[in-house]
């Protein structure tokens, strides 16, 4: 049985690297073909027609019957000449995938005619049979009828089939008949608005000529790659996405010696076959070499506009895991998939820009840009202040909750880093007692503004231990889980900052009705900001147990369980936000809450039931039968008279039974405590009892398991060891 583990090594060992040759010689040759991108539509369609759905795209606004017909038939014939037969509303539901339904451009009539099946009303509205998502008891699954429609801001685009064939995706958004979002992206477009309508209102105190601001992302995505062979062979990476055993060999030394290691050849093929791949799709990847840890990469794209570059790292998952069956690998986005190694995180790269070209987080030489940079720095860093736990509970799930708070670093603390100089400049401003009230040019000057920038112009500092860190034109939240859907976590960003600037705007006008002056006013403002969020700054090592305490002596947050950490969305003040901001309603907010547990329950019962089955199956079956053989050779030695030689196999006997007998119990207590939690008959009950007591059973289970690993034969052990998963060849 064990042999199951060998030959599977056997496999992984003998492959090879699979050679990949680009699509063509220059990149701009192939970048973008497998997109209904601008260039194509300004090729295809009529100039009004073009006109049009630009306008769309940027205004966010919607497209005419007759125009839509119109794109539906360019997109149509061009995805037919690219080798398409099916088209799909291609969408994000709550389950975490994405989702698709294939639909065949032609329909066969009875008299054999082929007729046309995609017009522009397909094209713009597509009815999935919406009773497989979840919806958090918004819609009663037997009238399942949601729709999807039509996202023209994020260009359709051709995927492989698998079968041969290819199908035109089409990003749609996917809402109840009622209205409600039952997606990740309808909310998201909802809260860039806001954060337009917002920003761009505060912009224009310094720039008449704002009249957009558009925020960025760049979702950087951290990964583990495993044989393909090998990942079969552990069934907890099957159905749990981590490995739940697994002795970590000689933790971190060993694993160290492997740290800066060259790209294995394999790995290396499959890095530039996705990147082939993802920018045949218009994807600006840019595949990153540096592993974190052994058997991890990472993919850093370069930022777009937030709800593309949202779809485009959905589809760039997908991707990877289809280019990884290619090249006999497994991708792992699970946020812990290894006890005691780096977990994967999906660093969001994020800032704001105008449609005057500026980037609102990018430090100016200029005083006046300075200041206009101070303020939407203070603003992101009041925003997070005072929605930390919701920002928190963004990034709640079950995967994360091992990555964040468990037994090892980091811990589940929001915090922000700023960086030594600018920390200093915003200390600065607060402390700054004499500001002149001069009018004219100089003001900047006198309040000490004009001496910012070009100290932060060197300000490369990084802190690789933050959670929200800012990085000299951006922030980077890198708290969010690899296997996230940074959707989730981006409508929270924009929300908060949008609220925070509309605030802002308010505090300000009041102070210009009573005739003070504009700029100081607003240093005034930014000081007080600063006052009442500074405790959130943190510039030292964020995953020290130091600053465990001291985030505690501040009063920052530490939530560690996901259910607690979700609950933070329905509280009143967070349902006031959302509907404040015109994101979501209250049955909205309460559904994705509801949804969020069930998917957590889920994941942790299926994780339970995996470390019962492994436990009993493969691990005490394997011990008990080691016992024998160990038992054989004790026998023998006292038979031989040997009785001193027979005492330290007997001392591995009763350690092995000893062992058994706890991994034996608990696996009974964790079943029974699971019966308990399901029981329950209230979601948030049931999660709170599978966060807390049934997770509590799965280090105790772990523990001992991982020292039978060390003490049984290799030979016999059934599962694939850490060493062997982690190091490619
Ligand atoms: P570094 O590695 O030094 O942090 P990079 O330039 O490699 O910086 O950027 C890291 C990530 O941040 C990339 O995905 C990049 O596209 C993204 N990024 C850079 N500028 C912005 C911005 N203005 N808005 C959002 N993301 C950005
Ligand atoms: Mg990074």
């Amino acid at each position: 049985m064990s042999n199951f583990r060998f030959k599977a090594l056997e496999i992984a060992q003998s492959r090879q690297a699979i050679a990949v040759a680009p699509p063509a010689e220059r990149v701009g040759d192939y970048y973008g073909i497998n997109t209904f991108n601008k260039e194509v539509m300004r090729a295809l369609l009529s100039p009004e027609a073009y006109l049009r759905i630009t306008e769309a795209i940027e205004t966010g606004g919607k497209v005419d019957r007759d125009i839509a017909d119109e794109v539906a038939g360019a997109m149509k014939s061009w995805a037919i000449s690219k080798g398409a037969t099916h088209y799909t509303h291609w969408f994000q539901p709550l389950t975490g995938e994405t989702a698709e339904k294939h639909d065949a451009f032609f329909d066969i009539t009875m008299d054999g005619k082929a007729i046309e099946k995609f017009k522009g009303g397909a094209l713009v509205q597509q009815e999935p049979d919406a009773s497989s998502f979840p919806s958090g008891g918004l819609r009663n699954t037997f009238e399942a009828r949601g729709y999807t429609g039509w996202d023209p801001s994020s260009p359709a685009f051709l995927m492989d089939n698998g079968a041969g064939g290819k199908t035109l995706c089409i990003p749609s958004v996917f809402i109840s008949y009622t209205g409600e979002a039952l997606d990740y992206k309808t909310p998201l477009l909802k809260s860039l608005a806001a954060l337009d309508k917002a920003a761009t209102a505060v912009g224009q105190y310094f720039d008449r000529n704002i009249d957009k601001v558009t925020a960025t992302l760049g979702p950087e995505q951290e990964y583990f790659l495993v044989d393909r062979a090998l990942f079969y062979a552990r069934p907890d990476l099957v159905l749990a996405g981590r490995t739940v055993f697994g002795h970590s060999p000689a933790r971190g030394q060993q694993l160290e010696d492997h740290y800066f290691g060259s790209i294995p050849p394999r790995v290396n093929a499959f890095m530039v076959d996705f990147e082939f791949e993802a920018m045949k799709l218009g994807m600006p990847v840019r595949t990153r070499h540096n592993e974190v840890a052994p058997g991890q990469f990472e993919v850093a794209p370069t930022f777009e506009e937030v709800n593309l570059a949202i779809d485009h790292n959905a589809l760039l998952m997908d991707l990877m895991e289809k280019v990884a069956e290619k090249h006999n690998f497994k991708v792992l986005f699970h946020e812990k998939p290894f006890a005691g190694i780096n977990g994967s995180g999906k660093h969001n790269n994020w800032s704001m820009g105008t449609n005057t070209g500026v980037n609102l987080l990018a430090p100016s030489t200029k005083p006046k840009e300075s200041l206009r940079f101070l303020t939407f720095l203070t603003n992101v860093v009041k925003a997070v202040h005072d929605n930390a736990d919701l920002l928190r509970a963004s990034i709640a799930s079950a995967g994360n909750e091992h990555r964040l708070g468990a037994n090892e670093a980091p811990p589940a603390i929001v915090s922000v880093f700023l960086g030594e100089t600018l920390t200093k400049a915003l200390e600065d401003l607060e402390t700054k007692n004499e500001i002149s009230l001069n009018k004219g040019d100089n003001v900047y000057y006198k309040l000490g503004l004009n001496r910012i920038p070009s100290l932060m112009r060197d300000n490369t500092d990084r802190n690789r231990t933050s959670p929200f860190a800012f990085t000299g034109n951006k922030f980077e939240f890198r708290a969010v889980g690899g296997s996230a859907n940074s959707a989730s976590t981006m409508t929270v960003l924009n929300a908060i900052v949008a609220d925070q600037l509309t605030r802002f705007k308010q505090d300000l006008d009041v102070r210009l009705a009573n005739g003070e002056k504009k700029e100081l006013a607003i240093v005034d403002i930014l000081k007080q900001y600063y006052r009442a969020s500074k405790r959130i700054l943190f510039e030292g090592n964020g995953y020290s147990e130091e600053w465990v305490e001291e985030a505690a002596r501040r009063g920052l947050s530490n939530i560690k369980s996901s259910p607690e950490a979700l609950a933070v969305y329905v509280k009143p003040e967070s349902l006031a936000l959302f509907e404040r901001t015109g994101i979501m309603g209250h049955a909205e907010v309460e559904s994705r809450y509801e949804i969020e547990l069930e998917k957590y329950i889920k994941k942790v019962q299926i994780e339970s039931r995996v470390i019962g089955d492994l436990a009993m199956n493969h691990v005490v079956s394997t011990a008990l039968k080691y016992q024998n053989k160990l038992a054989e050779t004790a026998r023998a030695l006292v038979d031989l008279g040997m009785n001193a030689e027979a005492e330290p196999i007997k001392d591995l006997l009763r350690e092995i039974s000893t062992r058994v007998i706890v991994i034996k119990q608990k696996v009974e207590a964790m079943t029974e405590t699971r019966k308990k939690a399901n029981n329950l008959g209230d979601t948030v009950e049931t999660a709170r009892m599978y966060a807390t007591e049934v997770k509590d059973f799965f280090e105790v289970i772990r523990y001992e398991v991982d020292k039978l690993e060390l003490i049984i034969d290799d030979e016999d052990w059934p599962l694939v060891k850490y060493r062997e998963m982690l190091f490619v060849k």
